[in-house]
């Protein structure tokens, strides 16, 4: 009966989102293979007794929190009112057993090591230990079942990418399925969940992990010299936009598929708006040129903007599309939604 909770059960398919623990996973026999954890780390939420002039005030831009001294690293961040959130661990201590309660006394030592004695814990409201575990399911369909974020995949939070990634692919693999379940798919399509997000969490596996490396706090040289050059990359435009485009998830470019969705003028049978509104709601784009007509056709067709926000190039892929998109009955047409690398001729515009 759990289980049902945390995965949507259909007759034919199943999808597992129950977490990085994932009991449909366990209970399936699914491997999880990759990295066990090195470092563990707490996360809690607490009141302070006591502050020093250290300890962050307001809410501020997150990086402004990281600190360490000591041998330890934390986050401390104020939620509201008296609430604050710290983070915090050691990467050189041995790594305590993740069912180990947390004590008040091993949040006061991190306390004390970066923010001075001044600042004394009130109350432990809630804790819990997590860790830089990296790891990823083979193959995102096993038989009937489908995962989905962390079921699917975990790494450390660094960089906040988590929540994003597990979206991501629920909205990829919900519209496919939805297609499955009425019977439009395209053949392969359900396939493509697993070909085209499986690379993506694949690649945040990888960089999480150079990036665990980077803010490693000790005191090795050589590690430091790699971050020194790493801040010096960040710096430049193209660095900084690589490094954003791949944090943000926004770079994701599906093989066949394409690009995001520019965020373009648009014009619709209901008036002018933006793609990233029509892009709220799950429906298929068609992408026209020249004037509105009531359904897309295929000769003027030169994209489809797919509900996952990914633009379908003019071509072999929009026109083996055309059966499901028929099917669709909320699809739109768009005038000329030239989605930035589409050879579409017509330019966008709100006042055609
Ligand atoms: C300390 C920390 C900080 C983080 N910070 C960030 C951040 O800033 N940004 C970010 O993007 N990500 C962050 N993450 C990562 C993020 O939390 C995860 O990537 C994300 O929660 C995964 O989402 P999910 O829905 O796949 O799994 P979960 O969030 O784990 O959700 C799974 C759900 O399934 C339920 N469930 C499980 N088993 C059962 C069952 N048998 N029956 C019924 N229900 C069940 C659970 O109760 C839970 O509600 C952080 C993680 C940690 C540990």
């Amino acid at each position: 009966m759990r289980i049902a909770v945390a995965a949507i059960v259909s007759r034919r398919r199943s999808f597992s989102c129950d977490g990085g623990h994932s009991a449909v996973r366990k209970l399936l026999g699914v491997p999880f293979p990759g990295i066990p954890g090195r470092m563990s780390s707490v996360v809690a939420d607490l009141t302070l007794a006591s502050r020093s002039e250290t300890v962050p005030r307001v809410s501020e831009h997150f990086s402004r929190y990281p600190k360490s001294a000591n041998g330890f690293f934390t986050v401390l961040h104020p939620i509201d009112g008296e609430r604050y959130r710290l983070i915090f661990g050691r990467f050189a201590a041995e790594r305590p057993d993740r069912e180990l309660p947390i004590t008040t006394e091993e949040v006061q030592e991190a306390l004390t090591a970066v923010y001075g004695p001044e600042t004394t814990l009130g109350e432990l409201l809630a804790a819990s230990r997590f860790s830089d575990a990296t790891r990823q399911v083979e193959n995102y369909r096993e038989g009937r079942v489908l995962f989905a974020g962390g079921a699917a995949h975990i790494h450390l939070p660094i960089g906040g990418q988590g929540v994003n990634l597990g979206i991501q692919d629920a909205i990829n693999l919900g519209w496919k399925l939805a297609a499955a379940v009425r019977g439009w798919a395209p053949e392969g399509l359900l396939d493509s969940y697993h070909t085209e997000r499986h690379p993506v969490a694949a690649r945040v596996l990888r960089t999480t992990r150079a990036q665990s490396m980077i803010m490693n706090p000790s005191r090795d040289a050589d590690l430091a010299t790699v971050r020194d050059l790493f801040t010096d990359l960040l710096r430049l435009p193209d660095t900084n936009y690589f490094v954003s485009g791949m944090m943000s998830g926004l770079d994701i470019d599906y093989p066949g598929v394409g690009p995001r969705m520019l965020d373009v003028d648009l014009t619709t049978a209901d008036g002018p708006t933006r793609m990233v509104r029509l892009s709220r709601s799950p429906r298929a784009i068609a992408m026209l040129r020249g004037a509105l007509v009531p359904a897309p056709t295929r000769n003027r067709l030169c994209g489809i903007g797919l509900p996952d926000g990914m633009a379908l190039p003019p071509g072999g892929e929009v026109r083996s599309f055309r059966r499901g998109l028929g099917s669709l009955r909320r699809t739109i047409g768009v005038r000329c939604g030239c989605h930035g690398r589409s050879p579409c001729d017509v330019v966008s515009s709100t006042s055609g």
